[in-house]
């Protein structure tokens, strides 16, 4: 007989962890209680050691569904009380290492209670139960209880209380619990005919199957919808939302729909259909019916299954229409803005961008977009990480200790609290180039700095004066660190994969503030957690024209073939067609007299130059569209292995105005553009590895981030050739390589500071 006082630490919040003990208890004939204190459940448990040691391994083993458990702390209790029987203790409150769980997509008990025309859920658009639903976007504090959520508005029914409280049940603790007597309702904004649940419901899938748009109020925010195989559909929602090209996420009714139109491998289908769901780049199949205008001259399409209960009722309903199975579901905001997440902003931001708003009285305390993830050699390569996943935290096993919160980059903007080796990167926060996106950062901060009950002794920012982001962590009124935007990418990398030793660190970006006031995002440095040493760039241009060179990659080229061929500039520019006749002279008098112009070392900018080059785009209406396209037209060649004739190396610069020579000249000689634009993948890789090896001494590590590193083929070609020679190449999986990623690393810096009492 014996004792154990026994913490079962990791995401035990709000996934059903307590019922579940309690059914290990009795199959195991223990005795004690087991209650949540918030960053841990509480065991005590009581009887024959064998079983005692039996029952802690089926926690171990046989944990509920959605939990993750880190760590099964057990212990001797001495004076123990005699336990009769084992029972569930109401949540009491305690302070420390907090584990908030993300939302979760719909699971498929309730996905077939939905259906089920037998049972009392029938329909009902907001089912869930202990093992999904959403938590963070509805969460005000913890420990996670349906009073400190946004369902305390709506008090349970009796017959759902009575599932709440009975652990026997699929919906014991189901903290937002709820049927179509007590929950949450549909209805249509500012509708004349004031349609609320079933009609609000039929009125807006009227609309889709008519070709109308429709915003959806979802788990964390709105999307704009409409049928995704209708051309004219499509081109409408593109002209109401200004977005000429960049792609749409298509949501499909099943996973049969998603495998018509596209190629999905076992990983693949397993992330589709699993509890996070998100937003996946899939193959598209060359039969496939999605309208073209969905992602135009894509190879790949943006797909994910319905999440929220009421996406899957706009697919299926007990009404006569016939509905398409895929569905554009693209964010409900203004371009540059936060996804909207109230009445209010959807009124005033996406009210004209869609023919009617089926919203729902549940408030969204927290945005969270739709997670967007990319493959690289067979693993999740995360575009976007957002929905599902955050704020699930990084564990670090270096010994941190303190708080400090990271306020990240301007664009893609992400925040990220660090509390000891715990580092909780934000959902998506978004552009902050507007002023409410500084707003959402700011709220959301706060809100971050509530649930997870710290108080940050450090901001940490960019170096850049003027970003929003570096305003926002000004005006927190804490110590402040900055820190430069390329090596933060480089920390992120070495973050995500608990590497803080020495490496070298493959910068490639689009653009950041440098420390010598130019722009830097072609970055080769030797990185460590204290600091790093710049020790290549590629070639520096001048980047004329303000912020419109970051849409207009032939000004960069142009730019570039001034200081290559001087005088031989216009004819050449004129034979790839770069600019339009007689505006080269003014051109050049503002390249010569560097007016408006900056120096930059941008990668970013000399992957939309050569795609100006090879003529394969002119400019970009989205961020990384000429240089996607690049990407896609060099995979279309295949892998094939290349020399230059032409030293990669000079000095400390990559020769990158030697590969853009070299391409222009076979450009003209009529060389083949897919060939072309995979010779520049290929150069450049081997240009990063040539300048790795050249300076890496002892180092046998580096790491690969920055925006370009989105970029597959880069990083495929950069990973191999590094590897060759015999390096440990760090990658990033679930952490985006673009701005996305940086408030990690911006946090392990601000971090490792304040214990090295910098500060
Ligand atoms: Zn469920
Ligand atoms: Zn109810
Ligand atoms: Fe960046």
């Amino acid at each position: 007989m014996k004792t154990l006082r026994i913490k079962v630490y990791g995401i035990v919040q709000g996934v059903g962890m307590r019922p579940v003990v309690a059914r290990h208890a009795t199959r195991c004939g223990i005795t004690g209680t087991v209650s949540n204190l918030g960053p841990y459940v509480e065991i005590f448990a009581q009887g024959e050691d064998d079983k005692v040691d039996e029952f802690i391994r089926l926690i171990e083993e046989e944990p509920p569904k959605r939990a993750a458990i880190l760590k099964v702390d057990a212990r001797p209790f001495d004076n123990a009380p005699v336990y009769e029987n084992f029972e569930i203790i109401e949540s009491a409150k305690t302070s420390g290492e907090i584990f908030v769980s993300p939302d979760i997509a719909i699971c498929d008990e309730c996905l077939e209670e939905l259906f089920d025309k037998n049972n009392r859920r029938y329909l009902h658009p907001f089912i869930n139960c202990t093992c999904c639903g959403p938590r963070l976007t509805i969460l005000d504090a913890l420990p996670y209880d349906r009073e400190r959520t946004s369902m305390k508005e709506f008090p349970m029914c009796e017959k759902c209380a009575s599932e709440y409280y009975d652990p026997a049940t699929r919906r014991y603790d189901a903290q937002p619990v709820c049927c179509n007597d007590c929950g949450p309702e549909v209805f249509i904004l500012d509708d004349p005919e004031e349609r609320r649940g079933r009609d609000a419901i039929v009125h807006a899938r009227k609309i889709l199957a008519e070709g109308g748009v429709v915003a959806v109020k979802g788990i964390g925010g709105f999307h704009l919808a409409c049928d995704a195989k209708n051309e004219d559909a499509v081109l409408r929602l593109r002209q109401l939302k200004h977005r000429p090209a960049k792609p749409f996420a298509v949501m499909m009714r099943d996973l049969d729909t998603v495998k018509r139109n596209c190629f999905v491998t076992d990983l693949q289908e397993e992330i589709i259909k699993g509890h996070q769901k998100p937003i996946l780049l899939l193959k598209k199949k060359a039969d496939s019916d999605l309208a073209a205008d969905i992602a135009p001259d894509n190879p790949t399409v943006g797909v994910m299954l319905p999440y929220a209960p009421l996406q899957s009722l706009l697919f299926d309903y007990d009404d006569e229409i016939t509905m398409t199975d895929c569905l554009v579901m693209t964010s409900g905001n203004v371009a540059g803005l936060p996804i909207c997440r109230d009445d209010e902003g959807a009124r005033r931001e996406i009210a004209g961008f869609c023919d009617a708003i089926l919203t729902h009285n549940r408030k969204i305390r927290i945005r969270a977009d739709d997670s967007v993830m990319d493959f690289y050699d067979g693993k999740p390569y995360m575009i976007r990480r957002s929905r599902g996943y955050a704020p699930l935290p990084y564990m670090m096993t270096n010994n941190f200790e303190g708080s400090v919160v990271a306020y990240g980059g301007e664009l893609k903007n992400t925040f990220c609290i660090g509390v000891n080796n715990l580092f909780y990167p934000s959902s998506y926060i978004g552009d902050l180039t507007d002023l409410k996106g500084k707003a959402a950062l700011t709220e959301s901060v706060g809100r971050m700095q509530v649930l997870l009950e710290t108080k940050p002794s450090l901001a940490v920012c960019d170096l850049h004066p003027r970003y929003n982001s570096s305003e926002a962590a000004e005006e927190s009124g804490l110590p402040l660190v900055r820190v430069q935007h390329h090596y933060a990418h480089i920390l992120s990398c070495m973050a995500e994969n608990d590497y803080f030793g020495e490496c070298i660190g493959v910068s490639f970006d689009g653009t950041g503030y440098g420390t010598d006031g130019t722009i830097w995002g072609g970055e080769i440095m030797r990185c460590d957690l204290n600091g790093f040493d710049r020790l290549f760039s590629i070639k520096p241009f001048l980047q004329t024209g303000g912020d419109i060179a970051s849409r207009e990659g032939w000004r960069i080229a142009v730019s570039m073939l001034i200081d290559i061929y001087g005088d031989e500039a216009e004819s050449i520019c004129g034979k790839l067609d770069l600019i339009r006749k007689g505006s080269f002279k003014v051109y050049k008098t503002m390249h010569d007299g560097k007016v408006n112009s900056v120096v930059s070392t941008s990668a970013g900018r000399l992957f939309d130059a050569v795609s100006a080059i090879l003529g394969i785009r002119l400019e970009s209406s989205f961020e990384g569209e000429a240089a996607t396209s690049l990407m896609y037209r060099a995979m279309e060649h295949g892998q094939e292995d290349m020399t230059a004739d032409y030293a990669l190396i000079e000095g400390d610069v990559l020769a990158t105005d030697k590969i853009v020579k070299n391409l222009v000249e076979a450009r003209l000689a009529g060389e083949d553009v897919n060939q072309l634009a995979y010779r520049f993948h290929y150069l450049l890789a081997k240009a990063i590895s040539e300048a790795v090896i050249l300076k890496a001494g002892d180092i046998r590590t580096a790491a690969l981030s920055g925006g370009c590193y989105q970029n597959t083929l880069l990083l495929d070609l950069s990973k191999k050739m590094l590897e060759e020679k015999g390096f440990k190449v760090l990658i990033h999986s679930l952490i985006p390589p673009n701005d996305g990623g940086i408030s990690l690393g911006q946090a392990v810096y601000g971090m490792n500071k304040l214990m090295n009492g910098g500060i």
